[in-house]
């Protein structure tokens, strides 16, 4: 007989989805162990430190909906929660529950190999740590692993090079420096402004021109917190049944219902009350009809010439080369007011495009740009990265990096066929990305906690997707991507800011609401789609009701298209 494990799971990660998984299997009586690369908890929030980051979605909802007493206790203070606020919640979260013990710190993992004698599996971090276990759940983020392009000559500055994505803890003094941002994702988006007070000079090198909404930062009046905090309960519940894990109206009429005037008038306040107001509040059709797709490009790129006082300089950056809401839509703080100042430029890389980095700068076709510092905003490997980066050898050693060459194979986002007792947390195939991500990570956390205990309860050790389940589960995902324009853009969501990276849709975006559903009903039927061999290695497949079986097929909409699928929400 195999010895035991030393662990009945190990969690990858200490930011919100490793904190509560972590959390949650301790409270049901398993032996877990957390795992994480940075020095404390916090995941995204850990390492994104770079000045102006803070969350696109507002403080009320950015935390966890299980701690009733730390909700009352914990002030909401702006409108939007900052990075230092974000990460000294989840540290408060971690001390209140207790779960630093259960973490070994500074560890990176480096290999996750399933032993299939033994039935379990062995998690390394380089020399630091080697563990077996039972169960692994990857809690690594899907915004995690850093994008590092790689410019020719980069090696030769002389300058500070720094990340948006790995940005020190410690202060960085920027005064006096000439500095470089590439990229004008979300981050560059929040980072540009804070550069370019403290700097002499920022030459912004854009590839993409964004559609940036205002984020319209702003205190939280006392009274209305406590007005929320009276019902937050409540609210947590109604959130949970959400789309985007927001709970806010979305828009009923499509553009075709309204008049030019009200179609304006509606754009006009969704723009006045920004971030989400926007992301969420024109018509309901924005991302799945070119029509009315084009409207609201038109008006933020009208927005953009009103804003913007150089002409040439708000000529580039109209964005022209995507729909709007198909890239993630950054949302800004004086995002396009801060090209008005006479220390920020920018470049156009699609008219002068990067040549090489110097000892002294960028070089651009059009000649040298003299730095001392480059800021790197080019974001991430998304939602594939951070889990292939572990290198994880399923049955037979195959690896993860094969299994998923053509794009990810996943049942439900969160398993993976060849691959036992290994679950993903806001993986491909999973809504998080798109929702308000908290709210996804909490449904995951307890959908994956209930199975370990069912497996527990019925006497199974291996639980595995099948591979039927995983094929219909991935095929919808696409399907539901192709009835919007999100496939038509190159963006992250495509894997397209990865080159090699195979172009497929990684989120779900049929709606967080639609997905808890899917799940519970896969619970309730006794696990369908899920294979769960007992101790002695038979296989126990437990076969899905009648009703539940075929909902997954590729192409079933779930009613989507009355509800409009997929739209924009901050992640
Ligand atoms: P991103 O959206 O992928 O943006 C990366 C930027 O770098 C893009 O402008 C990209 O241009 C550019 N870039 C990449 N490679 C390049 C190259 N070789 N040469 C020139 N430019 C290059 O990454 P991000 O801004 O870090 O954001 C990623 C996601 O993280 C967001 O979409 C969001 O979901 C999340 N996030 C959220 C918040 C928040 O909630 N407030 C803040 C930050 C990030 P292309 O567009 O041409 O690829």
């Amino acid at each position: 007989m195999s010895p035991a494990p030393d662990h009945d799971a190990v969690v990858i990660g200490a930011g919100f989805a490793g904190l509560y998984m972590v959390y949650r299997l301790r409270q049901d009586g398993f032996r877990v162990l957390g795992v994480e690369a940075g020095d404390g908890v916090g995941g995204t929030w850990y390492w994104n430190r770079y000045p102006g980051a803070r969350c696109d979605s507002e403080s009320m909802y950015y935390s966890f909906s299980f701690l009733p007493d730390l909700e009352q206790e914990w002030p909401l203070e702006e409108r939007y929660p900052t990075q230092p606020v974000i990460l000294r919640y989840l540290q408060t979260v971690a001390e209140r529950l207790d779960l630093l013990k259960h973490f070994v710190f500074g560890a990176r993992v480096t290999s996750v190999r399933f032993d299939d004698q033994a039935g379990h599996w062995t998690v390394r971090a380089g020399d630091q740590l080697a563990v077996t276990a039972r169960y692994v759940i990857t809690a690594t983020g899907a915004l995690s692993a850093a994008n590092w392009p790689r410019f020719p000559g980069a090696g030769l500055f002389e300058g500070e090079q720094y990340s948006t994505a790995s940005w020190p803890a410690e202060p960085v003094s920027l005064a006096g420096q000439r500095v470089g941002l590439i990229g004008t994702g979300s981050s560059g988006v929040q980072v540009l402004p804070e550069l370019a007070r403290q700097a002499q000079s920022v030459t912004v090198f854009q590839r993409t021109a964004q559609f940036v909404t205002p984020a319209r930062q702003e205190p939280l009046d006392p009274r209305f917190v406590a007005l929320w905090k009276a019902n937050y309960q409540e609210i947590r519940r109604r959130t949970k049944f959400t789309p985007g894990g927001i709970p806010i109206p979305s828009p009923v009429r499509s553009s075709g219902e309204l008049s030019a005037a009200e179609r304006t008038a509606l754009c006009e306040e969704a723009w006045r009350r920004g971030g989400i107001w926007f992301l969420d509040g024109t018509f309901s059709d924005a991302v799945t009809s070119q029509e009315a797709n084009a409207i609201v490009a038109g008006f933020v790129r009208a927005k953009i010439g009103e804003i913007v006082t150089d002409p040439a300089t708000a000529e580039k950056l109209k964005p022209w080369t995507h729909a709007w809401g198909t890239k993630r839509v950054p949302v800004g703080s004086d995002y396009y007011e801060t090209y008005n100042r006479p220390n920020v430029s920018l470049v156009d890389l699609r008219q002068d495009p990067v040549e090489e980095i110097t000892a002294r700068g960028i070089r651009t076709r059009s000649g040298e740009h003299p730095l001392d510092v480059i800021v790197y905003a080019t974001g991430f490997d998304a939602l594939t990265g951070s889990i292939e980066r572990l290198r994880i050898e399923g049955r037979n050693g195959e690896r993860l990096e094969d299994a998923w060459a053509s794009g990810p194979f996943t049942y439900l986002g969160l398993m993976i066929p060849r691959f036992p007792n290994l679950f993903t947390i806001t993986g491909p195939g999973s809504p998080g990305v798109v929702t308000n991500v908290p709210v996804a990570i909490e449904q995951h956390v307890e959908w994956i906690a209930d199975l370990l205990g069912y497996a527990r309860e019925h006497g199974r050790e291996t639980i595995e997707a099948e591979p039927g389940a995983a094929a219909e589960w991935t095929a919808h995902v696409q399907a539901v991507a192709n009835m919007t324009l999100f496939p038509t853009a190159d963006s992250w969501y495509m894997g397209a800011n990865i080159p090699g990276k195979p172009r497929v849709f990684l989120p779900y975006i049929g709606g967080l609401d639609v997905y808890r559903h899917r799940c519970d009903e896969i619970a309730a039927g006794g696990y369908p789609g899920v294979a769960l061999s007992g101790p002695a290695g038979g296989l126990v497949a437990v076969a899905a009701p009648a009703e539940v079986q075929g909902t997954a097929e590729a192409g079933h909409d779930f009613g989507l298209r009355d509800r409009g699928a997929g739209r924009p929400v901050p992640g």
